[in-house]
């Protein structure tokens, strides 16, 4: 298994758990972009965005309902906080396990 994220699903690397169920884990982006930065994956391998496949449908709609309920562990539900996903090269995706990056606890600056 060379994927780093299944790595750290499995417990082989170590992770500041923020939140963790029977599909889902959650941890502390390594480097920081805000104050608040954690990254929520599947624990099923799912390379990019472009590999969900119709059967994750359901998967899927969970892994955002899990988004929702992390962002208000973390306190970030009123103030606000920003759900980015990048896919492949151009939006400079480095891990190849998709990841929703959650970003708050601060203003972030606008990307539009
Ligand atoms: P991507 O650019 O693929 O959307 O985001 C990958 C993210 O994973 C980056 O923000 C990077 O800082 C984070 N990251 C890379 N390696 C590790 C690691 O070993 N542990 C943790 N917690 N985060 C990592
Ligand atoms: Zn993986």
């Amino acid at each position: 298994m060379a994927c780093l994220f299944c790595k750290i699903a499995a417990g082989e690397i170590p992770c500041t758990k923020v939140y963790e169920d029977e599909q889902f884990l959650a941890f502390r982006d390594i480097q920081p972009k805000a104050k608040s930065h954690i990254l929520l994956i599947p624990k099923k391998h799912i390379p990019t965005l472009n590999d969900l496949a119709e059967d994750d449908t359901e998967l899927a709609g969970k892994w955002l309902q899990t988004a929702k309920k992390i962002a208000e562990l973390e306190g970030l539900k009123e103030n606000g906080y920003r759900t980015v996903i990048n896919c492949n090269q151009d939006a400079g995706q480095e891990v190849f396990h998709i990841h929703i990056h959650i970003l708050g606890g601060e203003k972030l600056s606008t990307i539009n």
